[in-house]
């Protein structure tokens, strides 16, 4: 996590974009096999393995993403190609990997996405009356840049034994990704179902623009409505001052930010956050 928030960092303090430390940030997480994303994603019932990614950018609502897919080493990059390069805002399965090799974006072997801890939960679910189960590890980014740029970015394996072809919210912008520089960027986990259902990443900067609440208010409150609803998992969220929120309502959620100061600070459990 630290190496991730390193990444987006010097994208910033080298006066990138928001967009562009994003995309860095989550790239550098799905790399890590520890992440759900990328490397290390969890596997569906059927043993394969099917990713989603999207990114978002809050000076135009310009938004690109990509569901089930398997081979691009880095789907993020994969949803800022939709974004930047086709007409189209979502792309999947087959015709999404065409356009990925069209775009000469770097694929990776088989067993590169591989893991035996995710092997070992997806046994681990199936035994469990073959439910479906959480994957922890989904990752995301939101940012603020010099020029007061929001972005987010939000890339998954989904979850462990989920049947083949299902989607969930990360994929969906207004649901697990969302950037609107008048209001907020926002990036979520948890179980994608609720986080569809209630547009939560969209419920959060809707409640900025409509009800005047602040970005701690608005997302705390949607985190908690979800909780109430069955609907676990969490956000993280910048709004157009910088300010930040990062609530969830499972027991943790790594986490973290950095400020301009350049400190990283991380978390996970309910701890004060260790800073260096
Ligand atoms: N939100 C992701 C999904 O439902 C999973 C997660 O965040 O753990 O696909």
């Amino acid at each position: 996590m630290r190496r991730a928030l390193a990444a987006g960092r010097d994208v910033l303090a080298a006066g990138g974009s928001a967009l562009d430390a994003v995309t860095r940030a989550v790239a550098a997480l799905e790399d890590d096999p520890l992440f759900n994303a990328g490397r290390g994603s969890v596997f569906t019932a059927a043993g394969t393995q099917e990713m989603d990614a999207s990114v978002m950018d809050g000076r135009d609502h310009r938004a690109g993403a990509v569901a089930g897919i398997f081979g691009p080493r880095n789907p993020v990059l994969a949803a800022r190609a939709v974004m930047e390069h086709s007409q189209h805002v979502l792309l999947i399965g087959e015709g999404a990997l065409a356009f990925c090799r069209e775009q000469r974006l770097a694929f990776a072997e088989p067993c590169y996405f591989s893991t035996e801890a995710r092997r070992q939960e997806l046994r681990e679910a199936l035994e469990k009356r073959g439910r479906e189960a959480a994957g922890a590890g989904t990752v995301g980014a939101v940012a603020s840049d010099s020029e007061g740029n929001l972005a987010a970015a939000t890339s998954t394996g989904g979850t462990t034994g989920k049947t083949p072809g299902r989607v969930g919210d990360s994929p969906i912008i207004g649901a697990g990704t969302y950037a609107d520089n008048a209001t907020c960027a926002v990036s979520a986990t948890g179980h994608g179902e609720f986080f569809m259902r209630y547009c939560a990443a969209f419920e959060i900067a809707a409640r900025l623009r409509h009800a005047g609440q602040s970005l701690q208010q608005a997302a705390h409150e949607v985190v908690e409505e979800l909780a109430a609803f069955g609907g676990r998992g969490g956000v993280v969220a910048v709004d157009r001052t910088g300010a930040l929120a990062l609530p969830f309502n499972t027991a943790g959620m790594y986490r973290g930010y950095v400020r301009a100061d350049a400190a990283i600070h991380t978390a996970i459990w309910d701890e004060p956050y260790l800073s260096g």
